[in-house]
């Protein structure tokens, strides 16, 4: 391409970047396909001869765009959102315009400095302690995996990285039953086997409950097995449910145990102090871990990972072969060595930009206002004679069902299944389902950027209504 076009086309995307920002409501939420559909479209083979720019933007707007789930919509209510804004986009055009590959200091001496004191802003914005450093990573799958691969380490001096796994290393892992699939995927990935992670029941409030934890523990102990770490979480995925932290920290530290604290997507709210009782004992814990990319307005993807002893971690995953030593290797920090990766984008800049252009404050509002849209229709959901909560709402994610007086509880799980397929055709409203205690529940993650009470209005004004034509 030339620089002339690049120059003009690249106006002509932003143009266009701004005009679907401001009207990304009047997209469906989700896109009216069949599977297949986009695939037929594409050509099976790659072109021999180059194309015209125009062409392949008309294409991006006629095959592509209609295939997309808007993310960025305020009616996307499924699953946790995906947050960008504004700042943090302007940020990933300059980041893919340096094309930087920041796998170490030297790489990128910016990256890699504005990446701690990111870091150290995002400590402080959460009221996390200060003995905490942190690295940002792809995702919290990932962290989380760095979290049970340096307990690992750490328990077995070092030894399974040289040797690979002895038959005294019969490691356990503890975490609630609400707990997040990644960590059943970084159990097996870790190489501590999926039936060696202990799923514990949970209170009514789904969650953890710590005497059956240390029961758990004591039990395996006796068994001549290894506790090995325990993942504990603030806003389990399914109703964002608090495990008491407190508690398993103080059992984590009797029994020498590593307790990893997966905050991935509620870890956002505690930039509002109000909400930092979930986070009571924290400083206790090994690691942590939370999303910016879920809910708090930087595109994804941005993991922000914490740890109480870097060299742990960094003794757990460093690997220096010649061609990557450099002179200043014992000053600098080297972040391909905090992780599993050794390529990293430059995702430091994104935050700088986001935290800078909406200031903590500004960031603090708007998850305040989201909690306080969750608060309302809790208590709109609670005075519905017809509608019934199902997990208490700490936040913004709700988990209801309709469920008429007059309605037979066999019949109540289609009715709710087909209220979500009836409005999510729509394309007014995307929302999906839970279960709790094997009951099929509705559930709602609110928390995109631009979300106003009259979207969680409208979400609820259309589940009553449709749910309402279900029962005639
Ligand atoms: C979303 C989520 C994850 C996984 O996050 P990724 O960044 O997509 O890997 C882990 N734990 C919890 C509690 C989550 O909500």
């Amino acid at each position: 391409m030339e620089a002339q076009d690049f120059r003009k086309y690249a106006h002509q995307l932003v143009d266009w970047m701004a005009d679907y920002m401001e009207n990304v409501e009047d997209y469906p939420v989700l896109p009216k396909v069949n599977p297949g559909d986009i695939l037929k479209e594409i050509p099976t083979s790659p072109p021999e001869q180059k194309e015209e720019f125009d062409s392949i933007f008309a294409d991006f707007k006629s095959t592509i765009l209609p295939g997309m789930t808007h993310w960025e919509s305020p009616n996307f209510m499924a699953y946790f959102p995906g947050n960008k804004s504004q700042p943090s986009v302007l940020a990933e055009m300059l980041t893919a315009t340096l094309g930087a590959q920041c796998m170490q200091w030297l790489t990128s001496p910016s990256a890699a400095e504005l990446e701690e004191q990111m870091m150290n802003w995002l400590r402080q914005m959460l009221g996390l302690p200060n003995t905490f450093t942190g690295v940002i990573q792809d995702t919290a799958s990932t962290a989380t995996l760095c979290a049970i691969l340096t307990a690992r380490e750490h328990k077995s001096d070092y030894k399974i990285n040289d040797n690979g796994f002895s038959s005294s290393d019969r490691f356990v892992i503890y975490s609630s039953r609400e707990i997040h699939s990644s960590i059943d995927k970084a159990v097996k990935i870790a190489g501590i086997g999926a039936n060696n992670l202990r799923k514990i029941p949970v209170d009514e409030r789904f969650a953890l409950i710590p005497e059956q934890l240390e029961k758990a523990i004591q039990k395996d102990l006796e068994n001549g097995l290894k506790p090995l770490c325990v993942v504990s979480a603030i806003g389990t995925t399914s109703s964002t449910a608090i495990d008491p932290i407190d508690a398993i920290a103080d059992l984590c530290i009797k029994y020498d145990i590593w307790h990893h604290v997966d905050a991935a997507y509620a870890g956002t709210a505690l930039i509002v102090p109000e909400m930092r009782w979930m986070s009571k004992g924290v400083e206790k814990a090994d690691s942590f871990v939370f999303n910016p990319h879920k809910w708090m307005f930087t595109n994804f993807d941005c993991t922000a990972y914490f740890v109480k002893d870097p060299l742990v971690l960094v003794k757990t995953f460093t690997i220096t072969p010649d061609y990557l030593k450099t002179s200043v290797d014992e000053r600098v920090k080297n972040y391909r060595d905090w992780g599993i990766p050794l390529g990293r984008r430059f995702r430091a800049l994104k935050l700088w930009f986001v935290i800078r252009e909406m200031g903590v404050q500004g960031i603090r509002e708007k998850i305040r206002n989201h909690i306080a849209y969750g608060q309302w229709l809790k208590r709109e959901i609670e005075n519905h004679p017809d509608f019934e909560l199902m997990a208490p709402v700490p936040l913004n994610t709700l988990c209801f069902r309709y469920r008429p007086k007059s309605m037979k509880e066999d019949a109540i799980e289609a009715v709710n299944q087909r209220i979500i397929e009836e409005i999510n055709k729509t394309g007014k409203l995307f929302f999906m389902q839970t279960t709790l205690n094997g009951t099929f529940c509705l559930r709602l993650a609110m928390g995109n950027t631009n979300l106003a009470k009259k979207h969680v209005e409208n979400a609820w004004k259309l589940i009553q209504e449709t749910a309402d034509k279900m029962s005639h």
